[in-house]
């Protein structure tokens, strides 16, 4: 064993998610994939086992603790990485329909391989934002839509909002300074059909301030969005 499972569960718990003992085992080979995979790849600052638990595994679930998910939802997590938050999504809920996305196909390498070996199933697409959100095969396709680390929310809204149905939601996962954001992203928002319903703010174990943004979608995201990368990043709506 690798993580303190109980670390794990009562962290887990702490922010409203239960883990059963099937879940803690995935997450303690996710760590393990995790550590041993990161030594010749470069995945993640993030090494140290307790640190695993906290910054990765317990900050990932803690999107249940704002939007619960019906059974076989459509979920997709934008910018995913070395599979943050989907990962540890798709461990605590396996019958959700998880949808991965990331432009360096490296890290989706690994993703694809990870879902495997802990046996679950989840779709992984080497893509952009940008391009992806035009496709009639992901666009208003998702009930739920997350994202860490990816962009400040102007710009995260434009990649994420076009994926998102009427009627679901967009689910910012950030860190202390999410008022600045959201005051620089209400506009935006509101232009692609969406619009803040709630936030909310918690302490991870570590201390770590973390705030989520829950967004709304009420309308149709017009086809003139996304725009291309470069208008997108040097124009925010
Ligand atoms: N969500 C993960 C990774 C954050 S790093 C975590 O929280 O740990 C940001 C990731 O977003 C990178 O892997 C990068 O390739 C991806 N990314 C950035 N802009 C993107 C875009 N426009 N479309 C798809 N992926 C993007």
């Amino acid at each position: 064993m690798l993580i303190n499972k109980e670390l794990l569960k009562s962290n887990a718990a702490s922010l409203g998610v239960e883990l059963n003992d099937e879940a803690l085992e995935k997450f303690d080979c996710l760590a393990q994939l995790l550590i041993e995979q990161n030594k010749t790849m470069n995945l993640t600052a993030i090494t140290e086992p307790d640190e695993v638990v906290i910054k990765h595994f317990a900050d990932s679930v803690s999107l249940f603790s704002a939007v619960t998910p019906e059974k076989e939802a459509k979920i997709l997590d934008l910018g995913t990485g070395a599979g943050f938050p989907g990962i540890p999504l798709l461990i605590t809920r396996p019958d959700i329909r998880l949808t991965m996305v990331d432009s360096t196909a490296k890290k989706l390498r690994y993703v694809a391989d990870t879902v495997e070996k802990l046996g679950l199933e989840a779709e992984v697409l080497h893509a952009r934002a940008e391009e992806a959100g035009k496709n009639p095969g992901y666009r208003e396709q998702y009930d739920i839509v997350c994202s860490r680390a990816v962009a400040a929310l102007n710009v995260l809204s434009e990649y994420c909002l076009p994926f998102v149905k009427v009627g679901g939601v967009f689910v910012a996962m950030k860190g202390a300074k999410a008022e600045e954001e959201i005051a620089d992203a209400k506009k935006a928002i509101g232009i692609l059909g969406g619009k803040i319903a709630d936030k909310k703010t918690f302490t991870l174990s570590d201390g770590g301030e973390r705030t989520l943004i829950i967004i709304k979608k009420i309308s149709q995201t017009s086809a003139k969005y996304p725009r291309v990368s470069a208008q997108i990043s040097k124009k925010p709506l």
